[in-house]
């Protein structure tokens, strides 16, 4: 069944033939009564994929790898990784699988992967299971990236399955259909170190090269600058967070890519009140993923990268671990770049001027900080300022002789208000509005999810009708907590 249809997808099987250390062939458990509750007809199309057979019975279970083309071979994938600093040398997916690799239709490989695909041999105590809320969530989250221009695993689908699963209540299954550059993470590479097999470490680094950082092919020390290129995408992407407010949650390094993607949409959350210290995760206890550190624990996790791959960078030791130390410092630099080349973005400056530039945002940080002012709508209104209307973003300040000072010394920069508003989103995924829709979508409404990712796939474009998805959540949505992706 579904053969004519299949014959049109092509699955290749990439990593479980090249990486069978790696990859324990696995079958996603059959789902009882599986219906769809979105799907990315965008990124279907851009897979080569159709979205009337994806909506059709056949094409949902296909989607959740209950039916799935002959020659695919699911794997479960192995990986290592340090959870909050604590070093676990066999995670793996424990409830996810690889269903194989396909080509998009801008030439280059995408994972087809599943979230919430039953148990594996790396389940250890969990069930193989997710719901439909957290899996929904990555589905929100991960597509108002993609929107805001930021690297991330992308969403195809979320399927509800027709089971029930034990969390604090019964709730519905679901599995998430996630498309990804590849699931290489740096435990990946943590792993395959700790197996103490070099050849399979050198292939590992080899694939990650030519799918990844193809350019570090043709240098004198290969493994070097895949070393470089990582920290270079990781530097990149976490300024792009940075700049957004956005705080992954549970950044261990598992949960971070060699591509330069952000993965796992566990507990994160976009920052509204503007406040360097914050953390939502519930088991983040001591704060160590809070928005402020995040720059921090990336180049922590590239040490650990850095580590895993230096018997590849110089059979000298001491020499590899200068070779790695030297990159290394690299991150700072580029990173610091980065984010300040967003922020004078942000207030819609051009090039020059940069201590001046510098003097101004760390002031206005300042400012904005002091008010606990919601980061997104300030910035957006900062836009109204630079066309003359300065009261928007005057109401949400508390030094008001401070913030004229500030504005007329920005003024004088000739700030870019319509570059200004190509950057500063209006529509973010508001934790208030996610919640709200993951809770409509749970009791079977998928209504709220829909109109919610309508307003952040154009997040920089004001529409009329649209008000409540720029504000911040009200008073009594009480502080922010969230719960680990299950
Ligand atoms: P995460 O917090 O999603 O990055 O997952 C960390 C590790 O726990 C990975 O090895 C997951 O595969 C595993 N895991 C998380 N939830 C479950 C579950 N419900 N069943 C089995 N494994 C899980
Ligand atoms: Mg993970």
């Amino acid at each position: 069944m579904g053969g004519i249809a299949h014959s049109t997808i092509t699955f290749q099987g990439h990593f479980a033939r090249d990486f069978q250390e790696l990859a324990i062939p696995w079958r996603a458990e059959e789902a009882p009564d599986p219906q769809l509750l979105v799907l990315n007809e965008a990124l279907a199309a851009e897979l080569g994929l159709d979205p009337d057979f994806l909506r059709s019975p056949d094409g949902v279970r296909f989607l959740i790898g209950n039916d799935v083309p002959p020659e695919a071979t699911p794997v479960a994938q192995a990986y290592a990784g340090h959870q909050f600093g604590w070093y676990s040398p066999r995670l793996g997916d424990g409830r996810a699988l690889l269903l194989g690799e396909v080509t998009h239709a801008d030439g280059r490989l995408r994972d087809i992967h599943l979230k919430g695909s039953g148990r594996t041999p790396f389940a250890r105590n969990g069930d193989g299971q997710a719901v439909v809320g957290p899996m929904l969530r990555e589905y929100i989250l991960s597509e108002s990236m993609h929107a805001l221009n930021i690297p991330t695993t992308r969403s195809l689908a979320v399927v509800a399955t027709g089971s029930s699963v034990q969390r604090e209540a019964l709730l519905p299954g679901a599995v998430l259909t996630r498309v990804a550059s590849s699931h290489l993470r740096v435990g990946s590479f943590q792993y395959a170190r700790n197996t103490n097999n070099l050849d399979l470490l050198r292939r590992l680094a080899d694939h990650a090269i030519e799918r990844h950082h193809p350019s570090a092919a043709g240098e004198s020390n290969r493994y070097l600058a895949l070393l470089k290129g990582v920290i270079a995408v990781q530097a990149r992407l976490v300024a792009q967070w940075m700049l957004v407010g956005f705080v992954h949650g549970v950044m261990n390094t598992d949960n971070m890519t060699i591509s330069g993607e952000t993965i796992d949409y566990g507990p994160c959350a976009f920052m509204e009140g503007f406040d360097p210290g914050a953390v939502y995760s519930s088991i983040d206890e001591t704060g160590r993923y809070a928005y402020r550190n995040q720059p921090l624990v990336a180049e922590w996790n590239l040490a650990r990268f850095a580590e895993s791959l230096a018997v590849l960078i110089h059979e000298d030791q001491d020499q590899a671990v200068d070779l790695a130390v030297q990159a290394l410092q690299g991150f700072r630099e580029q990173y610091s770049a980065a984010w300040f080349a967003g922020m004078k973005a942000k207030l819609g400056l051009g090039s020059g001027h940069d201590d001046e530039a510098s003097a101004l945002v760390d002031e206005l940080l300042q400012l904005v900080q002091e008010a606990r002012a919601d980061y997104t709508s300030f910035l957006r209104n900062l836009g109204k300022a630079a066309r003359g209307d300065a009261e928007p973003a005057r109401r949400m300040v508390l030094d008001l002789a401070a913030f004229d000072a500030w504005l007329e010394r920005w003024r004088a920069l000739e700030p870019d208000a319509a570059a200004m508003d190509q950057v500063n989103p209006i529509y973010i995924p508001r934790n208030h509005l996610v919640e709200e829709a993951l809770a409509a979508a749970t009791q079977g409404d998928t209504g709220p999810a829909e109109r919610l990712l309508e307003a952040v796939a154009t997040p920089y474009s004001e529409r009329p009708g649209l008000e409540r998805y720029a504000e911040p959540a009200p008073d009594s949505f009480g502080p922010y907590r969230t719960f680990c992706g299950t």
